[in-house]
């Protein structure tokens, strides 16, 4: 397998596209650094899929399409918030909670991907979710950890990638709620139940 360029043949089971198709509209919706960094995450899930025994298909077509709606303006996806009937909490946010939260709406339109867990996967990318699949971690962690990022925290999260799936998103929902607080950012409310669901450790009385 060449880094940039997997060579994966496509059932057509989860999108008619193939993939170079697909990464041609990639190319095309994002920024050139953006469209980079999609490429990584690619190559990041499909590791972490072939570690742990998930589909390489579905762990690509996720990687690629995770941040598909990143560049679009705020008035498509307060048009999207209303259009399908969004909880309207939504609109106290902005691209950084929409572009997952709301952004899985246009891949599902304009990309023809029909395939639930890789929808799910998307739309719980950033903001995670108390049940996440085998899939839906895999993207959440590739999406953090792939080769690109560079801030503090990010080689404690590769390592309990390492160790496990479960590992690795327990310390990457800590470490982002806790750099929203210390920073005095808003949490969105999944966050804090993807916290709850995640990272406490039971205690039992
Ligand atoms: P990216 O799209 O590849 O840059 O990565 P993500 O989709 O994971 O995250 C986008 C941004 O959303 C990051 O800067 C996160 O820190 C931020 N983020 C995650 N959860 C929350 C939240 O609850 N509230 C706010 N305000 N930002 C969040
Ligand atoms: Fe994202
Ligand atoms: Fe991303």
């Amino acid at each position: 397998m060449n880094n940039l360029e997997p060579e994966i043949t496509y059932t057509g089971k989860y999108t008619p596209l193939s993939r170079a198709e697909l990464v041609a509209k990639l190319r095309e919706a994002l920024t050139t650094s953006r469209f980079n960094h999609v490429l990584r995450v690619e190559r990041t899930a499909i590791q972490l899929a072939q570690k742990y025994g998930e589909s390489v298909e579905k762990a690509s077509i996720a990687g690629l399409v995770h941040d598909y709606a990143k560049q679009r303006p705020d008035t498509d996806f307060i048009k999207a918030i209303n259009q399908y009937h969004l909880d309207t909490e939504l609109l106290n946010y902005g691209n950084a909670i929409w572009h997952g939260v709301v952004g899985w709406l246009f891949v599902k339109t304009e990309l023809q991907i029909e395939n639930i867990d890789i929808l799910k996967a998307v739309e719980y990318h950033t903001v995670g979710h108390q049940y996440m699949s085998k899939l839906a971690q895999i993207v959440y962690m590739a999406d953090y950890i792939e080769p690109g990022r560079d801030f503090p925290g990010v080689i404690k999260a590769r390592k309990a990638t390492e160790i496990s799936l479960a590992a690795g998103v327990s310390c990457q929902t800590q470490q982002t709620l806790s750099y929203l607080i210390e920073n005095k950012l808003p949490v969105y409310p999944q966050t804090i139940i993807t916290y709850n669901a995640w990272v406490p450790e039971q205690i039992k009385e």
